[in-house]
């Protein structure tokens, strides 16, 4: 690719921690969970070095998570992490500014918003001018969110646990096998996917559909 992205190494670092062997099924089962802005400059899996703008995401079907730059996020996985990090360079210029619907959305989905601030961004983003009090809640909502885009992990104790599960990659050979972290409900997996064998990892039913970025 000629500009420090390399795909083939991306690909080598995603599909071992993937359900599917074919690449254009496995992006599928990735959903961004995170995103953060590092102190340090860090590489990416492709072997792109700078990246600042950090994404975590979160294999539903293996439950195994990992982290990629925002550009091999968005030209590889398809996940438009880049619409919420121009948000947060939006508010960063101007903290008067509204953040737009992907991050509104995304950080409500992570608990960065609560319920009501969630609809206060939704019923206000649109206003030009607000009340002094409007205004100084949009303030304290954009102050809330780049404190929180600063650090790694803000996305809850949830996701925290998932990554840091040790590897389950699907063995089908281990059917019938009780594990030692088994969870109460081993019959809640989608109907929707075909499994050869009951060697299922259990915590991808807990994962709501992926955080509105198909
Ligand atoms: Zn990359």
């Amino acid at each position: 690719m000629g500009d420090g992205y390399n795909f083939q190494q991306l690909k080598k670092h995603i599909l071992p921690l993937s359900n599917a062997a074919a690449w254009e099924v496995a992006v599928k089962e990735w959903s961004l969970v995170g995103i953060h802005e590092a102190d340090e400059p860090e590489t990416c899996p492709c072997g792109h070095f700078p990246i600042i703008e950090i994404c975590s995401i979160h294999n539903r079907i293996t439950g195994r998570a990992t982290e990629v730059g925002n550009i091999c996020v968005k030209r590889f996985l398809g996940l438009r992490s880049d619409l919420i990090f121009t948000a947060i360079k939006r508010i960063r210029k101007d903290p008067d500014k509204s953040l737009n619907a992907d991050a509104i959305a995304f950080f409500h989905e992570r608990r960065v918003l609560n319920d009501w601030e969630y609809s206060f961004c939704q019923n206000t983003m649109r206003l030009r001018s607000l009340t002094s009090a409007q205004l100084s809640k949009r303030r304290d909502i954009n102050h809330k969110v780049l404190a929180v885009i600063g650090r790694r992990g803000f996305q809850g104790p949830q996701y925290l646990g998932l990554s840091a599960r040790p590897p389950r990659l699907i063995r089908p050979g281990l059917a019938g096998k009780p594990s030692p972290t088994a969870q109460p409900s081993p019959t809640a997996e989608p109907s929707s996917r075909p499994t050869p064998s009951a060697g299922t990892p259990r915590n991808a039913p807990r994962v709501r559909g992926g955080p509105g970025f198909p």
